[in-house]
């Protein structure tokens, strides 16, 4: 299969050099100049627990500020993955816009809320796909990713006659390595993942804590629901339900070290980098979409405006007594 990459970080890199050794048709578009040029230069390098390899996919420059790409930009292929951070969806999809032909199927596997809404303009509904993935990875340096262990990817179409496109982008994928199933409900997919970061990226990034250290606290169940009702109105508002005790089950369970309780939540990552967070995707689109809905959602409305004071003032930050 053709695939083409939109968002080459993290994630992209992932899914790219995985799709790539199994001997997909992969290009990588991306907009870190220097990372471009390491993948094209020395391979993408992949480390994992079996060390460090590299993988020749070839990458290409796309700042999205920069284009509308043309057809010659974006060369035909039959999937387009979007791997961009939902904080720049919408300005890859109208860049992009221009070089999206009929055959083409879509899929987001982005974390948060509103990436299917910056695609659709640009994507008929039968033709996008959406999902979730666990797998973590992380960006070491230019051309350089980490895999962290294992994780499902569940994916779906947005209408029904898609369901065959899911069902053959999952066999690709798994016999890639890329452990994953098909959803016939993928909105509930997608909004049970944003349950769960708007409690634990969230948390994680205003105490600035690993996932384990919030079994320390022991308000963490009142606190953590007050923010799922909220999620759970929101969801039910726009016809899908979140099943907010399994949602806290599965939270708790990634406490255990050995799950995921020594991660740092991709929003303290952000927030540590200096990069901007996806939070207006998360508890910001909950808080944004209960008053379009007439609803309040005042907890995830607070994490939000905390999360930006945090943005704004990284750089400021006090570590120690002076
Ligand atoms: P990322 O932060 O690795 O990359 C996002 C973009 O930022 C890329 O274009 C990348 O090239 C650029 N970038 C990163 N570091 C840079 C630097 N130092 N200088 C210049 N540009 C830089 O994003 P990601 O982690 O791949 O996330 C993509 C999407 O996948 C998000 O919606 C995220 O929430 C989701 N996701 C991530 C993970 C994960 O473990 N990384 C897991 C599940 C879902």
């Amino acid at each position: 299969m053709k695939i083409t990459i939109a968002g080459a970080g993290a994630m992209g890199c992932r899914f790219g050099a995985a799709l790539a050794a199994s001997g997909h048709d992969v290009r990588l578009l991306d907009g870190w100049e220097a990372h471009v040029a390491a993948i094209n230069d020395y391979g993408l390098r992949v480390t994992d627990e079996r060390g460090t390899r590299a993988v020749r996919v070839p990458a290409a420059l796309f700042r999205a500020a920069r284009f509308p790409a043309t057809a010659d930009d974006v060369p035909p292929a039959d999937l387009v993955i979007v791997f961009a951070k939902a904080t720049a969806t919408a300005a890859v999809a109208a860049a992009a816009a221009g070089a999206i032909r009929p055959a083409m199927r879509v899929l987001t596997l982005q974390n948060g809320l509103g990436n299917i809404e910056a695609l659709l303009p640009y994507v008929p509904r039968e033709r996008l796909l959406a999902g979730t993935t666990t797998l973590g990875t992380e960006l070491v340096g230019p051309g350089h990713i980490r895999a962290l262990g294992s994780g499902e990817t569940v994916l779906g179409g947005l209408a029904s006659q898609s369901a065959i496109s899911a069902q053959r982008i999952v066999a690709d994928f798994s016999s890639a390595g890329l452990l994953s199933r098909a959803s016939a409900d993928v909105m509930a997919v997608i909004w049970a993942k944003v349950a769960f970061n708007c409690v634990m990226n969230s948390l994680c990034t205003i105490a600035s804590i690993p996932v384990s250290a919030l079994a320390r606290y022991p308000g963490f169940d009142d606190l953590a629901g007050t923010i799922l009702a909220e999620v759970a109105t929101v969801a039910a508002a726009e016809g899908v339900r979140v099943d907010t005790g399994a949602a806290l089950a599965l939270m708790k369970a990634q406490f255990d070290p050995a799950a995921s309780g020594n991660h740092l939540a991709s929003t303290l990552q952000d927030l540590l980098n200096g990069r901007p967070t996806e939070i207006a995707h998360l508890n910001g689109a909950i808080a944004s979409r209960a008053v379009a809905h007439g609803l309040a959602a005042p907890a995830n409305a607070l994490i939000t405006q905390l999360v930006g004071l945090l943005e704004a003032t990284h750089d400021r930050r006090v570590t120690s007594l002076r």
